[in-house]
């Protein structure tokens, strides 16, 4: 099935400059690559095209185990027989590659954010994204509520981040995570990127405020 459309044909061109640039100056790796991997973090972020953490974190293959989906949400810990894909990679990361963090990444102006703030008062579950954005209604509520003397712009920010901190409340309430987190071999980070600006924030307990990350010396 051949597609000459002129995305198709940029993406293509891309492989390209990958195949003679990249892949040709360290084809040595690569192959080493081909039969395992042992990346040390995995991060779960959005699908949104603005938020590529291998970009920001400037990270090789192998390095980071990337779980994306709409609006970097972890779903609740459930046993339904469902198909759930963000809890198989966040079970595969942790009990299959035993990587040592897990980062959960926010980004300003998230899409599926900004449908979750509009749709949460009609309770609206069109679609798969309405009912995968169900996931946090009840914060939207509660924003919406709590802030109503906000303007929405502000309102929705602080959703974009507080559903950031919400996921790693649900994260923790994974039986695996749980363990790993009791013995000490599993830490987990809420970030927040705007690419607006370029800037990464990590929250912080202690001051219970996001801060822009520590970079190192
Ligand atoms: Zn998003």
């Amino acid at each position: 099935m051949a597609d000459n459309s002129a995305e198709m044909a940029h993406l293509l061109a891309g492989y390209k400059r990958f195949r003679e640039g990249t892949y040709a100056q360290n084809q040595e790796r690569f192959e080493s690559l081909a039969s395992a991997q042992s990346p040390k973090a995995a991060i779960v972020c959005c699908c949104d095209s603005r938020a590529d953490p291998s970009m920001i974190l400037d990270v090789n293959p192998g390095e980071l185990f990337v779980i994306r989906n709409v609006a970097n949400l972890v779903p609740p810990y459930e046993t339904d027989g469902a198909y759930h894909g963000t809890s198989a990679a966040l079970e595969f990361a942790v009990e299959g590659l035993h990587i040592k963090d897990i980062i959960v990444m926010g980004h300003a102006r998230c899409g599926g954010i900004n449908a979750l703030y509009e749709n949460a008062p009609k309770g609206h579950k069109r679609g798969f994204v309405g009912q995968w954005m169900n996931i946090a209604t009840e914060l939207a509520l509660f924003i919406r509520r709590q802030y109503a003397h906000e303007t929405p712009e502000k309102q929705r920010d602080r959703l974009e981040r507080e559903s950031v901190l919400a996921s790693i409340d649900r994260l923790k309430t994974f039986p695996f995570v749980e363990a790993a987190l009791k013995e000490g071999r599993l830490r987990l980070h809420a970030w927040f990127f705007d690419i607006g600006n370029g800037i990464l924030l990590a929250y912080d307990e202690q001051a219970e405020d996001y801060r822009p990350v520590d970079l190192p010396g």
